[in-house]
């Protein structure tokens, strides 16, 4: 037992992953009746989710306590999302030209089944946004609504000066306490991912991957660059930050991301990274964090525009300049809208094949080796919320740089 302890997290979780996917290649599909350990993991830490994000983002916008340095904070954070988001589709749509994963893969489509051109329901989107109902929201978990009456209530708090102060204490308490309760589920973390990668590794065996393997070699290959150039580039050039400190900080919420394919499901590692072992503060972590779990998607941005091309290459589409640059503002609104869930990016094709004709049936071909690419892409998701969270908290003076640099681990 205290052999155990002495590993450190990350090393447990490291090697759960790799014996998971020995175990699960030599298992193969009967490697699901293990799948419930996983299950039970995932349960354990969405438990945490609503009361996290809440207490945590309300106690965040509290304690930065001034609107004029929240708008700062803000603001900085959303502008880098937008940024990186362009930049990997881009990426996406580059990789698909150059790379051309569907080339000598020919099909065409089945009557019916192209969809008309018509614009994403844009409304809709920004409608669904605001709860009717902040009660309603939190019972059914819709992370996107209880974030934005998070912020306002943290917002009126710090309107409310001294007459706030007993809610601040209370809800900065209720932080705290959901750290604790974060860090005793965190202790699951090796079992859930075991259970977890030998499920993927024994159900898909690696025939299965072999049809489709240029694209999901393609999606490894994007997700790769966008770590390891533009968030690295970012943290060296724009933060002026170690970048080898950053990437050993923050491989637990990595092999967390990677193995329940969920930013959600991540974030309460994600946010203990940002404050254990980026020296991020707790105010400027909890508030970027909780947006970028859910409205900061590169890995899901890149695979969108690199899936479009896909398409379009199977099923003999030629696309116009136009056409690309209506897949890059789709596909980043998409990877905004797209939840922090498994397979969320598969629905969100939806959205940007309609706007440039690319016949929906490309999904049911992708769909089956998803979760594979889908794990990747959400392990380059959580990463680009920590290095822009890093990055921001830099830039106001909000990191602790020696506990950055020391990164200890959890
Ligand atoms: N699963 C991804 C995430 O949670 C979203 C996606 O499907 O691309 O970040």
């Amino acid at each position: 037992m205290k052999f155990w302890f002495r590993i450190p997290l990350w090393q447990r979780v490291i090697g759960a992953l790799v014996l998971g996917v020995i175990v699960g290649l030599l298992w193969g599909p009967g490697a699901e009746s293990i799948k419930w350990i996983g299950d039970l993991f995932i349960r354990a830490i969405k438990m945490l989710v609503v009361p996290l994000i809440f207490f945590s983002l309300v106690a965040g916008v509290a304690a930065i306590g001034d609107l004029r340095k929240l708008g700062r904070v803000g603001g900085r954070a959303v502008g880098l999302f937008l940024i990186t988001g362009l930049i990997s589709v881009s990426l996406g749509l580059l990789l698909g030209a150059v790379i051309q994963p569907g080339a000598g893969l020919h099909l065409s489509p089945a009557a019916g089944s192209v969809p008309d051109k018509a614009p994403p329901g844009a409304t809709d989107m920004i409608l669904s946004m605001v709860p009717d109902n902040p009660v309603a929201a939190m019972a059914s978990g819709d992370v996107l609504q209880l974030i934005v009456f998070s912020i306002l209530f943290g917002i009126g708090i710090v309107m409310a000066k001294e007459a706030g102060l007993p809610i601040q204490r209370g809800v900065d308490a209720g932080a705290i306490v959901m750290q604790n309760v974060t860090m005793i589920v965190m202790e699951l973390t090796p079992f859930g991912v075991f259970a977890l990668i030998a499920w993927v590794a024994g159900s898909y065996g690696l025939d299965a991957l072999l049809p489709l393997g240029k694209l999901v070699l393609t999606n490894y290959l994007g997700c790769l660059i966008i770590i390891g150039v533009v968030y690295a580039g970012m943290l060296k050039f724009v933060a002026r930050l170690p970048i080898g400190d950053f990437f050993r900080g923050v491989i637990d919420a990595q092999a967390v991301a990677y193995s329940t394919a969920s930013s959600s499901a991540t974030l309460p590692v994600t946010m203990q990274c940002a404050q254990e072992n980026l020296g991020v503060s707790r105010s400027v972590s909890s508030f970027i964090l909780s947006l970028g779990a859910t409205i900061n998607m590169d890995g899901t941005a890149m695979y969108l525009g690199l899936a479009t091309m896909f398409g379009a290459q199977i099923f003999g589409i030629d696309l116009t300049f136009t056409d690309y640059l209506l897949i890059a503002v789709t596909s980043t609104l998409g990877s905004v809208g797209a939840a922090g869930i498994p397979g969320a990016g598969l629905i969100m094709m939806t959205l940007v094949f309609g706007v440039v004709g690319v016949p929906l049936e490309t999904i049911a071909f992708v769909a089956g080796i998803d979760r594979i690419m889908d794990m990747m892409r959400t392990a380059t998701n959580i990463t680009g919320d920590l290095t822009v969270t890093t990055t921001v908290a830099k830039m106001v003076g909000e990191i602790d740089v020696a506990e950055y640099v020391s990164a200890e681990d959890i």
